[in-house]
């Protein structure tokens, strides 16, 4: 059978081969605990699976949902951006609901780019935004994030010939997988050089609930005129525990929505009416609910940084994010690292190297285990010799 030229320049999705090797340890009897994918094992809101199951019940809710989601949905994430943010979204041209982030990433990058085109990504990044690009045919043009930078891209770094060349650029934060975090002075920098170049500026902020110590990250909306350059993205799969659900949503500039929403009307029928009923009941959860949901990953948070700082490794500040992003030691590549510790100790961490280049030396430790399960798995990384000299 024949394969498309430009799937050879996109790898298999790097945590699916993982997933075989997980797989493989498993039946080799390992009690193999996972902490490499960002996969919530808390439950949603209640209300928001009693939405789901009350909508499912009614035998009109099953036909196509129509294609640019019910207007209830759309008012809900402009309510939602209004009181969490304070940006005002017009909810008829600002809003497109998504069947999760993934897919309006990629498909934004169908709808904007050309072969001739360059796109601006994080380098560590998450892996759909080059994916996209390659897939649209398009060049990309990594951005370092670096440790000393607080993993902050620097703009004034990039050359001049690549910023006139650029069609879009993505940003990340909170940041997956460094957790790195960032203040509006940072993103209005980013805004400001994304018009000055006439680049559409994709935000992606699906851990912007996920958060400790009374950090509350930013929306890049809430930057004066964003909205003019800006497309942001957002999920449900973290901030109310709903990944299998597949529901997001992209906000912002309505021309590159509009854009959006045509490649979408073209390869998906809509999403599921009780889907929609019980998401639009989620944005609408009590804060409360998310401040004693972050305080679990903080307990968890807390088991592995004190349990990293026990092994005499380096331990980064974690401001949000589910994650904790660490080196490894320089005699291993991250891959080599985490298979081995894997197949010897039965705890998956994400090899950095997944997310680029740029994450060569690091894993990613996720905090998306039940509390004790963490514990167990600090342990047995504290038994393993591997770790001495790793900082
Ligand atoms: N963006 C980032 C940075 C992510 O880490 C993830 C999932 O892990 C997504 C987007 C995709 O989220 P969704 O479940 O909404 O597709």
């Amino acid at each position: 059978m024949k394969r498309a030229k430009r799937l050879a320049q996109v790898a298999d999705y790097p945590f699916a081969r993982w997933a075989e090797r997980v797989d493989a340890a498993r039946q080799q009897g390992l009690d193999v605990i996972r902490l490499d994918i960002g996969n919530p094992d808390l439950p949603p809101p209640d209300a928001v699976i009693d939405a789901l199951c009350q909508a499912a019940n009614e035998p009109s809710h099953h036909g196509y949902a129509g294609y640019r989601g019910l207007p209830a949905l759309r008012e809900a994430v402009a309510s939602y951006y209004e009181r969490r943010f304070g940006v005002t979204l017009d909810p008829t041209c600002q809003v497109v609901p998504l069947l999760g982030s993934k897919e309006g990433i990629i498909n934004l990058s169908l709808a904007c780019l050309d072969p001739e085109d360059l796109v601006l990504v994080p380098d560590p990044g998450y892996a759909p935004y080059a994916a996209g690009a390659v897939l649209a045919g398009a060049t990309v043009y990594q951005m370092p994030l670096l440790a000393e930078r607080g993993f902050l891209p620097d703009l004034r770094a990039i050359p001049d010939t690549v910023a006139r060349r650029a069609v879009m650029m993505w940003l990340n934060y909170p940041n997956n997988p460094t957790a790195g975090t960032v203040g509006l002075e940072f993103l209005a920098e980013a805004v400001a050089f994304a018009r000055r170049h006439g680049i559409l500026l994709c935000h992606d902020a699906p851990y912007c609930d996920l958060a400790y110590n009374g950090y509350s990250p930013p929306s890049i909306l809430q930057v004066p005129g964003a909205v003019e350059t800006v497309v942001e993205f957002n999920s449900l799969s973290k901030t109310f525990s709903m990944a299998g659900w597949r529901a997001g949503m992209a906000v912002g500039h309505s021309g590159a929505l509009k854009l959006l929403a045509q490649v979408k009307s073209n390869i998906d029928s809509g999403m599921f009416l009780p889907l929609q009923n019980a998401a639009t009941v989620a944005l609408a959860t009590p804060p409360t609910w998310i401040a004693h949901r972050n305080q679990i990953y903080k307990q968890r948070l807390d088991v592995v940084l004190s349990g990293l700082e026990r092994l005499g490794l380096e331990v980064p500040a974690v401001r949000a994010s589910p994650y904790v992003w660490t080196r490894v030691p320089d005699s291993l590549t991250s891959e080599t690292f985490a298979r081995r510790l894997l197949e010897k100790s039965g705890v998956a961490l994400a090899p950095g190297s997944f997310f680029g280049p740029g994450g060569e030396g690091y894993v990613r430790i996720s905090l998306t285990a039940p509390t004790e399960r963490v514990q167990t798995a600090i342990s047995r990384l504290a038994s393993w010799p591997a770790w001495a000299g790793a900082s």
